[in-house]
């Protein structure tokens, strides 16, 4: 097995180029290093984990160097080593908020008469700068306004609103962003791949979403599955083991509050407290199933979700995270979510949540046949029109029964047509449960035989109009509404 320890630390990227997510501060500072217009003072800014201190460490390496400042340090020389192992004589890594007091900073300072040893540079490395008390930063300042020429100050923050602006205005400020989801996928995707690991992909998106733009959190997270799960990552584990539950659920948990079905609700509601369930990553995973939906029609998608309830499902999702400050319990802020969503879709308002009060509603196989003439189908839809058999119709469900000689029909396309065509008759019907089976339902052959006659129905008026059939009608004295023509 290979050796997953600290994966954070062992992927950190060495030269700028390995660096992920952040293009435009990697470009000016390769532009930097390669043309050698080197600033005092640069300040990195962005969320914990985007990689502020990789940077700064990258950045000591490229300047410090020995086979010359540029963007790719050469990771073999004197300085590049010390400096990877941490215990560079020329490069000082601080703490910020280990080291507060302005004597501290003094201390530092002390520092920067005394010229590198191995380095063209003496870099100083301020880590959560923002921790400094109002005199350490009155006492950088001076420095910082005028450093000798062999010394960088590199300053990192998460809180860049509590660094002054003093500060600010003489370092080269870089805002690190967040790593888009697909970015952090994409990265585990390899260096899974690079340690033969295998892995199903939504098991990648769960440790995205989790990780919310953070490298450092998406290798934490993934150390830890890695330990439960050293040889392959399978989606229903990950979620297990994150709290999460699988994709599947959460269409389940959605779909059934949009039909309202709460006794399969509630049934979910059991299983997720068996679970020790992580809510609140629960419903930021929901946000996403329903903005992933509602992009569907985009790309010429069908989602089996109404299109309303999708938008109202994502203004509750948001509420309800802004809800999860204030409950005394995650739980209850999740099921009282998933209750409302029940509560106010425009389907369930329309028609009341049991099955039985759909019962006015319901399809059947009868009410099918009557409807077969006026369905706006053709082809393939058509076909699979005219050869199912309604079996029943429950809550939103529709239970078919198709031959199985029409497999190769009834693919998503003439499914959703199918869909479709039944809701604009007025039935709530959101998916289609089909039984291949050979046996057809008794009403089906009721069924051809009133196609027949309305098609009997139709030749007759076709003939009776026609000016050429309707007068040799008439010499035949012959009367064509007596004529058998099945
Ligand atoms: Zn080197």
């Amino acid at each position: 097995m290979t050796n997953h320890s600290a994966l954070a630390r062992s992927w950190r990227p060495l030269i700028l180029k390995d660096v992920i997510g952040q293009e435009l501060t990697v470009k000016a500072l390769t532009n930097a290093l390669d043309h050698q217009i080197l600033h005092h003072a640069y300040l990195f800014t962005g969320t914990r984990g985007v990689g502020k201190t990789s940077l700064a460490r990258i950045l000591a390496k490229s300047m410090n160097c020995q086979a010359g400042t540029s963007a790719n340090a050469c990771l073999n020389c004197d300085s590049c080593l010390s400096i990877a192992s941490g215990y560079c004589m020329d490069v000082i890594e601080i703490d910020a908020a280990s080291r507060t007091k302005v004597e501290d900073t003094r201390e530092l300072l002390e520092q920067t008469q005394f010229h590198p040893i191995k380095g063209k540079y003496k870099i100083f490395i301020i880590d959560e700068v923002h921790m400094l008390s109002g005199h350490s930063f009155n006492a950088l300042l001076k420095t910082l306004e005028e450093p000798p020429a062999y010394v960088k100050f590199l300053l990192a923050t998460t809180e860049l609103d509590k660094v002054p602006a003093t500060i600010r205005s003489r370092c080269i400020h870089f805002p690190l962003q967040n790593i888009s989801n697909d970015i952090l996928i994409d990265y585990l995707g390899k260096k899974l791949k690079t340690m033969n690991i295998e892995f199903e992909q939504p098991s990648l998106n769960m440790i995205a979403q989790q990780a919310a733009g953070s490298v450092r959190d998406a290798l934490t997270l993934l150390e830890k599955l890695l330990l439960l799960h050293p040889k392959e990552l399978k989606s229903e584990a990950v979620a297990k083991t994150l709290g999460l539950t699988g994709q599947k659920n959460i269409h389940d948990l959605i779909f059934n509050a949009m039909t309202g079905r709460l006794d399969a609700l509630k049934m979910i509601f059991t299983e997720l407290k068996l679970n020790q369930t992580n809510y609140l990553a629960l419903i930021e995973q929901a946000l996403y199933f329903v903005h992933q939906e509602a992009l569907k029609p985009l790309s010429k998608q069908q989602s089996q979700f109404d299109e309303s309830f999708l938008q109202l499902a994502y203004d509750i999702f948001i509420k309800a995270l802004e809800n999860a400050k204030f409950t005394p319990n995650q739980a209850i802020n999740f099921e009282m979510t998933f209750l409302r969503l029940t509560r106010f879709t425009p389907t369930v308002n329309e028609q009341p949540a049991t099955a039985q009060s759909n019962v006015s509603n319901e399809l059947t196989h009868s009410t099918w046949t009557k409807l077969l003439p006026n369905l706006k189908l053709n082809g393939m839809s058509l076909a699979l029109a005219k050869a199912l058999t309604v079996i029943s119709h429950q809550a939103h469900q529709l239970n078919i029964q198709l031959p199985p000689n029409l497999k190769s029909l009834a693919n998503d396309n003439t499914q959703s047509n199918l869909i479709k065509c039944i809701q604009d008759h007025g039935f709530l019907v959101q998916n289609l449960n089909i039984q291949w089976n050979e046996a057809k339902h008794e009403n089906s052959q009721d069924s051809d035989k009133q196609n027949a006659e309305a098609l009997c129905e139709q030749l007759k008026n076709h003939l009776k109009k026609h000016p050429q059939t309707s007068a040799l009608l008439q010499t035949l004295q012959a009367d064509i509404d007596a004529l058998n023509l099945s």
